[in-house]
């Protein structure tokens, strides 16, 4: 028979490698709370047209990554690759950036149709902050203080490299295109296939290939910092300052360009050496235009966003939080008493709320529930026999520690596993 596999590019994360997710999960979800930003959640599928629109007609994303597809009423969805676009649409949607500021936060899947490889996946994890109505650069700072204390957390700080730049306004922008387009065609020949096509249609992403037999022509090409208008050139200045002041290190990449099409001014990536080809961890800027383009009233917008399993790898490469085993506490033997065992787990359970208790489901005499219990792991074989049920007690073997059993009441034994539990939480 057909065994069936995985999609491939999509990842089953699996038991053992849930300690570095749920770290890294409760790390970001702690610092978002710390910086008071507000958790918001849309939906996996979008209107087609939401990302064609925002992204770019001419991007990677659209042109061949998207999941696009017509459902049974024929329309257009999509997956969503990434969650600025839906988080935007459902902000004006709800009003939640009318007239107000608003800082938000999500996590999730993202889709894309790209030739998977190490770091670069079909369903790959996001988590990104979004905040709305701040037109200045304290706001740019900000991003990047969450983003030194996010890394800090997580150890990864000596592996990770600030960029930033200045994409200036669009009109600014024109005029550099302009300039960019009459130095390329010069070399339009050497162009590869992309970058040929790119040359009309969105020459700024040309300085964004990762192509080295480009690299050559990309260096020498004019630089799009000195084409900046004035104002974007005094934010960008600013925001400087502002890295420096908090004692942050970065470098100022003048070809860094995202590959989305709503950035603006301020665009900054994480990026770290020791990944192989992929080594984006984190990348945001600001998109003062997308709200107005989505149909909501002119405001300011920045985020970023984060590829989980890129900082998981991080996480494991080096060794940077190592996981505690979660042991569970209790391992209940049931010997022919199957109704009273499951009352007693129900009163254990209720009595003792943090409590990690297996309660042998199936048939098996003592010695064979009894390698049950060792081997789960549990610190105590809890066991319910005839004599236990007739006295009320439970017998307590300690499988982990050189004690002698105990026979026990029910009070005590809360007692016991209240104790347990409690150590647990102060270990942790
Ligand atoms: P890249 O240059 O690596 O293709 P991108 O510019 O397409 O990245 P963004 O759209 O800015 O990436 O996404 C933000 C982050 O999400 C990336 O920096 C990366 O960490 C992660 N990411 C993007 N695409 C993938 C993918 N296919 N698999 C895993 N992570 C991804
Ligand atoms: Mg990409």
């Amino acid at each position: 028979m057909k065994k069936f596999q995985a999609i491939r590019g999509m990842n089953d994360i699996l038991p053992d490698e849930m300690f570095h997710w749920h770290f890294l999960e409760n790390t970001l979800r702690e610092l978002a709370n710390n910086f008071a930003y507000d958790e918001i959640r849309f939906p996996v599928l979008e209107s087609l047209g939401l990302f064609c629109r925002t992204i770019g007609e001419v991007t990677d994303i659209v042109e061949k990554e998207m999941y696009a597809f017509v459902d049974r009423n024929g329309d257009e969805l999509a997956l969503r690759p990434e969650g600025t676009a839906g988080c935007v649409r459902a902000a004006i949607e709800h009003g939640l950036i009318y007239n107000q500021t608003r800082r938000l936060w999500y996590m999730g899947p993202m889709y894309r149709h790209e030739r998977p490889q190490r770091g670069r996946y079909r369903q790959f994890y996001q988590f990104g902050l979004e905040a709305f109505g701040f037109s200045g650069p304290d706001i740019d700072g900000e991003m990047i203080l969450f983003l030194t204390q996010l890394w800090q957390r997580l150890g990864l700080t000596d592996y990770l490299e600030l960029q930033i730049n200045s994409l200036g306004t669009a009109a600014a922008r024109a005029l550099y295109r302009e300039k960019l387009v009459a130095y390329l065609s010069d070399y339009k020949d050497q162009l590869d296939e992309d970058s040929q096509r790119r040359l009309t249609m969105n020459p700024l992403r040309i300085l964004d290939s990762k192509n080295p037999a480009m690299e050559k022509i990309i260096a020498g090409a004019p630089n799009l910092m000195e084409h900046l208008d004035d104002e974007s050139k005094e934010h960008f200045e600013k925001f400087c300052q502002l890295l420096n002041a908090a004692n942050i290190t970065y470098t100022i990449n003048p070809r860094l360009v995202r590959g989305l099409d709503y950035y603006g001014k301020t665009v900054f990536e994480w990026v770290t050496t020791e990944l192989g080809a992929q080594g984006t961890v984190c990348a945001g800027g600001r998109y003062d235009s997308l709200v107005e383009q989505l149909g909501g009233h002119g405001t300011p917008g920045i985020g970023f966003s984060i590829g989980l399993e890129r900082v998981i790898e991080l996480m494991d490469v080096h060794k940077t939080v190592t996981s505690q085993p979660t042991n569970p506490h209790g391992y209940l033997l049931l010997m022919g008493c199957q109704a009273k065992g499951f009352a007693l787990s129900k009163f254990l359970r209720e009595q003792v709320p943090n409590l990690c208790l297996i309660t042998h489901c199936g048939s098996g005499n003592f010695k064979k529930q009894f390698k049950k219990a060792d081997k789960s792991g549990a610190q105590l074989a809890l066991i319910l026999g005839d004599d236990e049920v007739e006295n009320q007690t439970v017998t307590v073997k300690f499988l982990r520690e050189d004690k002698p059993q105990e026979t026990l009441s029910q009070t005590q034994l809360v007692t016991l596993l209240a104790q347990l539990a409690s150590q647990e939480e102060l270990n942790l």
